[in-house]
């Protein structure tokens, strides 16, 4: 049993008389009981809003949002508190950066992207690309999922004006060789954003020692909230680019003609933000700055090493990728069921999973499946999780 299991309420949820088996840790995280007492305890002793009224409830408001902003700072190596943006997740971190970066593109210039992206980093480059005339090209990857590098390096170029890539593909848990692609699209003079939607989640980050421009990721695959988010961008760009939302607490000075801005972050944090979903995403920070994390990502790999051994052995599936590094998500068909199928007759045996295409329509396409079964894993993911979803799997197989 994996101790950390009893931080989580959700878990001890039972299904038929047997634990839940949670493995949509993809999609989102479950909360420790100290975010949830967080967030609580936010409302009922602190609730106002933050920089404005001189007030203590308005001061320890901005007291907790502000010291979640540097708990995020350490936990990812920014430079500098100004570096930290709050959003609304990775989807609004990339619109963010696609709007600001608007009036540095021209026609003919080029985004590159890749096949594996997450739709939220392939749309707002699309719309960037309409109202600007850049065009949009995407790294092809290997039937295995890895992305192809020689690929990467035919098409970068200094018509690359911004490169755009996950760090952990969400549908096959392929762990791209990120540092080294930023190194090389920055040497080729592109803008570089980094998604960290997936990579956050199960291992360190450090924002300096990758060099990106830009990193973006959600609270709620981090233990934290849904609706809070970060967007971490180097601070010369920051002051350099223009604002996006504008509205209150971005602004300086306001006329009817014009108005300046604040400096950065709050240039870019127009409106009252999601203060309780900032305090939610400190305490998930904190609570797992008391793990032994580097033992459990360790376990974790184990067990997703395990679970794929079992998986591999039982007759009919198909995996959907088997790349060179592989995060805690696991990618498969059965011959002959159509993946919603699967779920469903998963889902009655109590095993909680995601099928469909996982919001990566042109990955789906390259590889030509209408979809996978995804089981993902997580830091409190167990031994019987996992043979609980290989028992399920077999009985699915007997019923179609
Ligand atoms: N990118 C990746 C790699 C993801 O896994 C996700 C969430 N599935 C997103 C972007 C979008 O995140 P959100 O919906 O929290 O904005």
């Amino acid at each position: 049993m994996n101790p950390i299991r009893q931080d989580f309420p959700i878990l001890q949820r039972q299904f038929n008389g047997r634990p839940l088996i949670y493995l949509d840790n993809a999609a989102t995280t479950q909360k420790p009981q100290v975010v949830i007492e967080a967030i609580d305890a936010y409302y009922a002793e602190h609730n106002a809003n933050v920089h404005r009224a001189a007030h203590i409830l308005a001061e320890e408001a901005t007291t907790l949002m502000e010291q979640a902003r540097t708990l995020t700072q350490d936990y990812i190596n920014a430079a500098d508190r100004s570096e930290v943006i709050f959003t609304r997740g990775t989807t609004e971190g990339i619109n963010l950066v696609a709007n600001i970066l608007s009036n540095t593109i021209r026609e003919g210039d080029e985004i590159l992207i890749s096949e594996l992206e997450h739709h939220s980093n392939i749309v707002p480059w699309q719309l960037l690309a309409q109202r600007t005339g850049a065009k949009l090209k995407a790294i092809k990857i290997h039937s295995n999922g890895d992305l192809d590098i020689d690929d990467f390096h035919a098409q970068l170029s200094e018509r690359t004006r911004i490169f755009s890539c996950s760090h952990v593909s969400n549908a096959l848990g392929t762990i791209n060789p990120i540092q080294e692609m930023v190194a090389a699209a920055r040497d080729a003079g592109a803008v570089t954003l980094v998604d960290g939607a997936q990579a956050i989640l199960h291992q360190s980050v450090d924002v300096q020692a990758l060099d990106c421009d830009f990193y973006v990721f959600s609270g709620h695959k981090l233990y934290a909230p849904t609706g809070i988010g970060i967007l971490y961008g180097k601070l010369a760009l920051l002051e350099a680019l223009p604002p996006w939302h504008g509205g209150g607490e971005m602004i300086e000075h306001v006329t009817i003609a014009s108005s300046t801005y604040q400096k950065p972050p709050y240039k870019y944090e127009a409106g009252t933000p999601n203060i309780a979903g900032a305090v939610g995403l400190g305490a998930a920070i904190t609570y797992l700055n008391t793990l032994p994390r580097a033992e459990l990502v360790q376990q974790e790999d184990q067990l997703v090493e395990q679970t794929l051994q079992a998986l591999k052995a039982l007759p009919n599936i198909q995996l959907v990728g088997e790349p060179s590094k592989r995060s805690a998500v696991i990618s498969f068909l059965m011959e002959g069921a159509h993946p919603h199928d699967i779920g469903t007759l998963l889902d009655q045996q109590g095993v909680a999973l995601r099928t469909g295409h996982h919001c990566t329509m042109p990955l789906m396409a390259a590889l030509g499946v209408p979809g996978t079964v995804r089981a993902s894993f997580s830091l409190y993911s167990s031994q019987e999780d996992a043979d609980r979803f290989i028992e399920a799997v077999n009985k699915a197989a007997t019923f179609l």
